[in-house]
């Protein structure tokens, strides 16, 4: 059984797939110390994806390339057993909205909106995480990360204010500066739009979280990829911007850019998806 994704308190069925949840399931609920409210201001606009795998492989001292199985993968339990060992780990903080185990299963372990999970350091407040479940052989399943790509499209759409589907250019063996760089804590990645991988924001994670295949696999989805480095989305939205008729185009589409969006056809707020996601 699932019930949907929670968003502000209430329960949202993400369409194509089966998403259990810790208002059903007390198990799926992070620990105290995994989740943080968040505040007015992050409530307000959450803006970023950050897509992970649990392994990271290849990471660190694991440089085994990732495996994709084809198909559907069987259950490993993901939602339960993720959580209990994110709960279990005190020496490190862990946690994340979503799970995607290697049978489709999607677990969503905290609030969209009213809750920051530790995944991602200070990217934490503006963002939704989602770990894709990796086994110690670096296993991933083609169906599984189908549904991973299906949920970030989905979240795209469906979050308060819809998130362009833009993703970084390949990665190039580092962290994207910008996204470095910009680690403010008072304005923590505020002027970032999109989807990325956690590799994209740390040097402390490697190619592996989440892989080249799951990104690919967005961008095959029409994920729009951007030299981010170059801030090439913040130039080609001021155009867009400029276009759409907003006054101070700042190159950012925030809720003011969604709006013009939705009133110009363009039905769920994004640039490059239709509505239904595609
Ligand atoms: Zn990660």
């Amino acid at each position: 059984m699932g019930t949907g994704a929670v968003i502000n308190g209430k329960l949202v069925p993400v369409s194509g797939l089966e998403v259990q949840n810790f208002l059903d399931d007390p198990r799926l609920k992070l620990a105290p110390d995994d989740v943080r409210p968040r505040n007015a201001r992050e409530q307000a606009w959450i803006h970023m994806i950050v897509v992970h795998t649990t392994g990271g492989i290849p990471g660190g001292k694991d440089l085994r390339p990732q495996v994709i199985n084809p198909g559907v993968g069987p259950s490993s339990n993901a939602g339960e057993r993720v959580v209990g060992s994110w709960t279990h780990d005190s020496t490190r903080h862990g946690g994340a909205h979503f799970i995607v185990d290697f049978d489709r299963s999607v677990y969503c372990c905290a609030d969209l909106v009213t809750e920051a999970a530790y995944h991602a350091e200070r990217a934490n407040g503006p963002s939704v995480g989602i770990e894709v479940v990796q086994s110690r052989s670096a296993e991933l399943y083609q169906d599984q990360m189908d549904a991973a790509v299906q949920l970030v499209l989905w979240l795209c759409a469906n979050m308060p204010t819809p998130i362009q589907a833009q993703i970084p250019l390949p990665y190039q063996g580092k962290p994207i500066a910008r996204f470095v760089e910009s680690q403010d804590l008072a304005t923590p990645l505020s002027d970032v739009v999109g989807v990325v991988g956690h590799r994209d924001l740390t040097a402390n994670r490697g190619e592996g979280d989440p892989g080249n295949a799951i990104m690919d696999a967005l961008a095959t989805a029409g994920c729009e990829r951007f030299d981010f480095e170059a801030g090439q989305d913040i130039v080609t939205w001021k155009q867009r911007q400029a276009d759409l008729g907003i006054a101070k185009p700042d190159g950012i589409p925030g809720p003011a850019t969604v709006a013009a969006l939705k009133a110009t056809g363009h039905a769920n707020g994004l640039w490059m998806l239709a509505p239904g996601n595609r």
